[in-house]
């Protein structure tokens, strides 16, 4: 008879992981070796100090130990991102001469001035608006935090973006469409792990809602679409400029731009004189001057889905089928209308989609986000100057460690929250200065204007 004994099968403990290193060290000893390297490393690719070994104390006690000096493989640029530095390495130098100038405007050197970027698109100009040292790490120097499998917001932004320009047009086919795209652009992503594939599958899902929604917000409407994703480029004051509109509607001499977003983003007129969120105002501008129609609407379309109100809504969860007339409030853009007392373009727009409540006289009440042609005019020269005078700073290679902050702490105004290159600035809450941005700066140049007319 033949006995069968099963051996359960389970990971080590880390006193047999150890006991397991020591009797390998052991052999290794017991070798006739002329030389033996050890390393070991005294800090983690987080930048945290790691303890040195007992065993290397033994040795030293045992063994005439030479410290050689050998160049090892190391990914420079991920040790500094996370917090590291190696010691006498030159770049230290160097960053620690630019730390100590602190919030002095640091001027790059003329050399490399052309690493500063020429063409500027609006996005790199506000990242140098909200944080010049970010900028510059992130555009001059090209310094990328690391890449691995997980899946980035702009990735799928771009899913979702595609998919609405594709299938407004064709609703029926939206999984097709995507599919399409995830091949050619996310297929290892999508196969990487059960995360990726869970948000992408959710995200497709998502996306049929909002293609109908919109769609049924132009059903609705009176202006019509002329263009999807279309290429704009133009001067900006002096400033060469370009991008790209998610969305460009027409009605008579009126058009109006849409862009999607996937959370929920609005136009701070405050901020945008001091350089926020101006894209869309200066691709307003450009496309003006290139069609001579008149500005009816700046939009932002959310792609986000609506949990919230499924979930307190008793009778629906999050796997009832959607009811498009529902909800259909609840897509409501932000943004702003441009319009006179006339409201023509507010009356050609589906009014649940656009950012006004009606009065019962047919009005506008207060909380609408409606402004006068005059006005835009008046915020579209202050953004012009503001941005002049940037480029002109960054064109001089002004680079100081300066980030901005709003006096009312609203957190999109603050680089430094997600920042990846905090380990390289070494911001100090303590020592440094922010560039303070007002949230009531339209209505303080009011007051300004007013006093020195007095
Ligand atoms: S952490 Fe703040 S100061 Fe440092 S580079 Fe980033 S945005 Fe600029």
């Amino acid at each position: 008879m033949k006995v069968f004994f099963l051996k359960k099968i389970r990971p080590l403990s880390l006193i047999e992981r150890q006991g397991l290193i020591y009797m390998q060290i052991i052999r290794t000893l017991h070798n006739p070796l002329r030389s033996l390297t050890l390393s070991y490393s005294n800090a983690d690719m987080d930048g945290k100090e790691v303890m040195k070994s007992t065993l290397m104390t033994r040795f030293e006690d045992l063994y005439e130990l030479i410290e050689p000096s050998i160049n090892m493989m190391i990914h420079h640029e991920q040790l500094y991102l996370r917090g590291s530095r190696l010691p006498d390495h030159p770049i230290n130098e160097a960053i620690d001469d630019y730390i100590a100038s602190k919030n002095n405007a640091k001027i790059i050197d003329e050399v490399y001035r052309d690493r500063l970027g020429k063409g500027m698109s609006v996005s790199r100009m506000e990242t140098y608006n909200k944080c010049p040292f970010q900028y510059y790490l992130k555009y001059g120097l090209r310094i990328y935090p690391r890449i691995d499998d997980s899946l980035k917001p702009t990735e799928l932004g771009s899913l979702a973006h595609y998919i609405m320009e594709k299938c407004l047009d064709d609703p029926e086919h939206v999984h097709e469409h995507a599919f399409d795209y995830i091949h050619d652009h996310l297929e290892k992503k999508y196969q990487a792990n059960m995360i990726n594939k869970f948000f992408i599958d959710h995200l497709v899902e998502d996306m049929k809602v909002n293609v109908r929604v919109v769609r049924n917000q132009l059903d609705h409407d009176s202006f019509t679409v002329t263009g999807y994703e279309q290429p704009i480029q133009g001067l900006f004051g002096d400033i060469p400029v370009g991008g790209i509109i998610d969305r460009v509607d027409c009605f008579e001499h009126y058009m109006r731009i849409i862009d999607y977003k996937s959370g929920d983003k609005d136009l701070n007129l405050d901020f945008a004189a001091q350089g926020f969120n101006i894209q869309m105002l200066v691709y307003l501008d450009l496309l003006k001057k290139e069609t001579k129609l008149d500005p009816g609407a700046i939009l932002y379309y959310s792609m986000k889905r609506r949990i919230l109100t499924h979930a307190i809504d008793k009778k629906y969860t999050l796997h009832s089928a959607f009811d498009l007339d529902k909800y259909h409030a609840q897509f409501t853009m932000k943004g702003y209308v441009i319009d006179d007392e006339k409201y023509t373009v507010t009356n050609a727009c589906d009014i649940a989609s656009i950012p006004i409540n009606l009065k019962k006289d047919g009005t506008p009440d207060k909380h609408s986000h409606i402004i006068s042609q005059e006005k835009l005019d008046f915020i579209m020269e202050l953004i012009t100057n503001y941005i002049t005078e940037l480029y002109e700073k960054l064109r001089a290679g002004n680079i100081p460690i300066l980030p901005t902050k709003s006096d009312n702490n609203n957190p999109s105004i603050y680089p430094c929250t997600f920042c990846d290159y905090k380990s390289v600035c070494l911001f100090d809450v303590f020592y440094n200065e922010n560039r303070l941005i007002k949230s009531k700066y339209l209505s303080t140049l009011k007051e300004e204007e007013a006093n020195e007319q007095l």
